[in-house]
């Protein structure tokens, strides 16, 4: 999809419905729960990971004893990438996202009704969301190459 650059007066987060939820069908749940909340979709893309993107996504987790697991998981089946656009939306989404560990993470939040800790350490939490502006604008360059001038 070729489309011009996003609005620089209204903020954008990235998210990627991951691997597990774009299996089990959970894309449309997770875009329909965004949409209610009063958000738009500006961008979406159902893309396969490599992992240049990948380490350049979770740089900042490259190093730690889980980031092999974390890449295979990335990199199992599609995953679908959005960029999500409305007044404090980064925020917004990691509400809507809940904690990391979907165990703990609370019900009514999408990693805390969808997501799920295997036993063997794996974390299937079903979205990644954009922690703050500047990772948004980092993180939308990677996916969204084409929008960013
Ligand atoms: P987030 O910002 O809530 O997504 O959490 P983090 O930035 O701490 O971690 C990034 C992602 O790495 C998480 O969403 C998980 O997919 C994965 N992750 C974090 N901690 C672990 C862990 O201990 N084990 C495994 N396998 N994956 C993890
Ligand atoms: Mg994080």
């Amino acid at each position: 999809m070729t489309r011009s650059a996003l609005d620089p007066n209204t903020e954008h987060t990235l998210i990627l419905i991951k691997p597990d939820a774009y299996r089990r069908g959970l894309v449309g749940e997770i875009l329909a729960r965004c949409e209610r909340k009063g958000y738009v979709i500006s961008a979406l893309s159902v893309v396969e990971a490599t992992p240049d993107q990948l380490e350049a996504h979770y740089a900042e987790h490259v190093a730690k004893h889980f980031y092999a697991d974390l890449a295979r998981y990335m990199m199992s089946s599609p995953l679908v990438a959005a960029v999500i656009t409305g007044e404090q939306v980064v925020a917004g989404v990691r509400c809507l996202t809940g904690g990391t560990q979907p165990t703990q993470a609370d019900p009514g939040t999408i990693r805390g009704d969808y997501g799920r800790d295997w036993g063997s350490g794996t974390v299937e939490n079903v979205i990644h969301a954009s922690d703050s502006p500047a990772s948004a604008e980092r993180e939308i360059a990677i996916w969204f190459p084409e929008l960013v001038r």
